[in-house]
């Protein structure tokens, strides 16, 4: 899938400019949604670094990448209130496991419960909408008389990539 560099190898700056560049092929998926939205520059750059990222990323790991020329780090509660944003706009997903935000990589409707295969090998992350898991999430909480707000599951394990790999594996 997506290659990812180690972080702190390049310029910042040059970083996010390739991260920029990367945004349009690999986030189709926002095409919909960002006629709806309002993606000021700041949540314009996270998101555009989330999409080139290709896996989920730390709030931390993403003021690394946001550093100017100069040094200057973003305020984290800037990059926070963006995230919020971005999440409740259904552009970016948060990962309670890993603490960590993905850009959303499939054309889920935003009240389809979603699944995220985690790959405890490379963190790569897979994301998958599924009617029938709606379904089951619904017979579960009404029974249980309980009124869902979460509508993701997460579920860790190796990826078909890393299951196969003769190196990197962990069985
Ligand atoms: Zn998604
Ligand atoms: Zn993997």
């Amino acid at each position: 899938m997506n290659e990812v560099r180690p972080p702190a190898r390049r310029s910042p700056r040059r970083r996010v400019a390739s991260a920029r560049s990367h945004s349009h092929e690999r986030c189709e998926g926002h095409g919909e949604h960002l006629d709806r939205v309002n993606l000021t520059p700041g949540r314009r750059a996270i998101l555009d670094m989330l999409c080139a990222a290709g896996k989920p990323l730390g709030a931390y790991e993403m003021i690394d990448l946001l550093v100017d020329a100069d040094g200057r780090r973003p305020a984290p509660i800037s990059v926070y209130r963006a995230l919020d944003y971005l999440v409740e706009h259904g552009l970016v997903h948060r990962l309670a496991s890993r603490n960590a935000f993905m850009a959303c990589g499939s054309h889920h409707h935003g009240a389809d419960p979603v699944v995220f295969l985690i790959c405890d090998a490379c963190g790569r992350v897979r994301e998958f909408a599924s009617p029938s898991v709606r379904a089951d999430l619904d017979a579960i909480s009404a029974e249980a008389g309980f009124r869902r707000r979460s509508q993701m599951l997460e579920l860790l394990g190796v990826c078909a990539d890393c299951a196969n790999a003769p190196h990197n594996h962990s069985t």
